[in-house]
């Protein structure tokens, strides 16, 4: 298992920068909505600024005073209104965007980089880290394109007002910036941190539920549940982390909003008094900054959404960084992929860790339409080997060539066509048993859908079931064997020039797996196929059968020809084939 790369700052002011280019007349739109609502929002303090000062140079000008004050408000709500709308519309715009592009990405992962992800991280990424951001999107972007808008807004009221009145509003910053340093420079880890301990967790719980068969039969109850227990540990103290952090800034933020109004009262009425400013001016200046804490709070409550938000939203971006090159080789501009040919395996090493060959320097040739079957002890090598046949891992030295094309080289989509791997884990996805086949073929008449079925022994229980059968999850419940024929149906379906087959046939009984087999070779006659066979009568259908042991080719020729030679093939052979068989 391998965690999944996160996305770095430069990668995030990248994906902000292209919203931002691709969407920059709603943004526009929204920023002038939301300034016209916070400049409506200004008037009330400065009318009632002036009213103070009439009054006390007693001019009655309270009537049409009050009714400015409610047209300024009206028109603040109505605007506020209009703008909260377009944020949100602008929000699940750009949520819709990211969604859509994370969904491809995850399908254009590389087989072999897929293989191995941790599935809680995917899990995680998928669920928890997409809901994050859709609820800040939704709530935060609103509410912080508004808060903001008001302070930058309030402060320009307030040089408008009198430049001198903006003094006492300073004694917030020094507390504020601090805090806000002081904070940032923690978060961003402390959430990512937060995310990777949610997917350790669900990686354990899934495994734990996926294999609980095991761990009944095994008594692992004990073991799971210490991991379970430690992982949750883990998770509690990276959220009591964040939760810590955000109890320190938070009351210096909330000290620091009731500082300028303190300073304003004091400050404004010395300056009023020294001549300096008008009653007017220190009024709307004293409203100015009681009505300021509100937006700045907000402003700060959404900046630590957002700090978790840019966690998630490191995590999503960072499943492009491979999809990416999946994408740009998969273009049309690269040469034609190989539309069957030989089978050419040179120097072919491959290591899971450093240092520790799986592979050792394995040569090999299959010659176009060749049945090659594989044999070898347990942990030989031989599902590495078929993994690097259809080039989902690539050699760590060496080269896998078919018709004279590096495979591992190929965009996924050519080699997909060229090369196909069956493997004893399949899925069935939810729909009928129709959509099931033809995903291998899209368009398939039922005709064919029917004769690929019967190719694999699957035609009898499949007519019975009829093809408009829902089956997967919350679907009619098949068993694995006939999950493994409805696999080879497709395959059968798609019909690639060479494919390969590792343990394709073993959750057949023996006799069915010995016919299905024996019927998929009429049809697929001409393929190349290699057959990774840990039952022996697949080897003694082949053509011919290399013998895998060490990371090695150790023996290599037809069924009589290894059988004469006595070797590690005819021992196997013996035991496989001894009074039991
Ligand atoms: P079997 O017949 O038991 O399936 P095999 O011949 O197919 O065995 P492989 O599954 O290719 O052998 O494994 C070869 C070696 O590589 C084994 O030692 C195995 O433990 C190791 N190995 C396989 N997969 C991984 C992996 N994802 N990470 C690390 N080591 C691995």
């Amino acid at each position: 298992m391998s965690a999944l790369p996160v996305a770095g700052r430069r990668e995030l002011a990248g994906w902000a920068r292209g919203v931002i280019r691709g969407r920059g007349r709603e943004l526009a739109g929204v920023i002038a909505l939301q300034s016209a609502g916070s400049i409506a929002g200004l008037l009330p303090p400065w009318l009632l600024g002036r009213l103070v000062a009439d009054v006390s140079r007693g001019h009655d000008t309270v009537a049409v005073t009050v009714a400015e004050i409610l047209a300024a408000l009206v028109a603040q709500s109505v605007l506020a209104r209009f703008a909260m709308q377009a944020a949100a519309s602008f929000g699940e715009k750009v949520l819709a965007g990211l969604r859509e592009d994370f969904i491809s990405d995850l399908l254009a992962l590389p087989p072999g980089i897929a293989e191995d992800a941790d599935t809680g991280d995917l899990i995680t990424r998928t669920t928890r880290d997409c809901d994050l951001l859709s609820d800040t999107l939704r709530s935060a972007l609103p509410s912080m394109l508004t808060s903001v808008g008001t302070v930058v807004f309030t402060l320009c009221a307030l040089v408008l007002a009198g430049p001198l009145l903006l003094l006492p509003y300073l004694v917030a910053v020094p507390s504020l910036a601090a805090a806000v340093r002081w904070y940032l420079r923690r978060s961003h880890a402390a959430y990512l941190r937060e995310a990777a301990s949610y997917s350790t967790l669900t990686e354990s719980l899934a495994e734990t539920v996926e294999g609980a068969r095991t761990v009944e039969a095994l008594r692992l109850a004990g073991r799971r549940l210490d991991r379970a227990g430690a992982d949750i540990t883990a998770s509690r103290e990276a959220a009591y982390y964040t939760r810590r952090l955000r109890s320190v800034f938070w009351p210096v933020c909330d000290t620091s909003y009731a500082l300028p109004v303190a300073a304003m009262i004091i400050g404004g009425g010395a300056l009023y008094l020294h001549g300096m400013v008008s009653l007017a001016a220190v009024t709307a200046a004293i409203l100015y900054a009681s009505q300021l804490s509100g937006p700045l709070d907000q402003m700060m409550f959404w900046s630590d959404e957002l700090q978790s938000a840019a966690a998630a939203l490191a995590r999503l971006l960072g499943i492009a960084r491979f999809s990416e090159s999946a994408a740009t080789a998969d273009d049309a501009f690269l040469p034609e992929g190989p539309s069957g040919g030989d089978v050419a395996v040179r120097d072919l090493r491959y290591a899971y860790q450093p240092g520790q060959d799986v592979l050792r320097g394995l040569d090999l040739d299959i010659s176009r339409g060749e049945r090659l079957a594989i044999v070898g002890p347990s942990g030989a090598g031989k599902s590495t080997l078929a993994k690097l046949l259809a080039g989902i891992y690539e050699p760590t030295v060496g080269q896998v060539t078919i018709g004279g094309q590096d495979i591992a080289g190929l965009p996924p989509a050519r080699r997909r066509g060229a090369v196909a791997l069956v493997t004893q884990e399949h899925h069935v996805f939810r729909g009928t048993l129709r959509d099931n086949l033809v995903i291998a073929r899209p368009g398939a008449a039922d005709d064919d859908v029917t004769a690929a079925l019967d190719t694999v022994d699957a035609g009898d229980w499949a007519r019975e079931l009829g093809l408009d059968t829902v089956i997967g999850p919350g679907g009619h419940a098949l068993d694995l064997a006939r999950v493994q024929q409805i696999a080879l149906a497709r395959l059968v379906l798609a019909d690639p020039d060479t494919l390969i087959l590792d343990e394709a046939t073993s959750l057949l009984n023996l006799r069915a797996a010995r016919h299905l087999e024996r019927s998929l070779a009429a049809v697929l006659k001409g393929r190349t196929v290699i057959a990774i066979a840990h039952r022996l009568h697949t080897a003694a259908d082949a053509d011919r059968i290399a013998v895998l042991d060490g990371g090695r080719v150790t023996e290599l020729g037809t069924h009589e020809e290894l059988l004469a030679r006595d070797g590690g093939y005819a021992s196997l052979w013996r035991a496989w084939s001894g009074p039991a068989q």
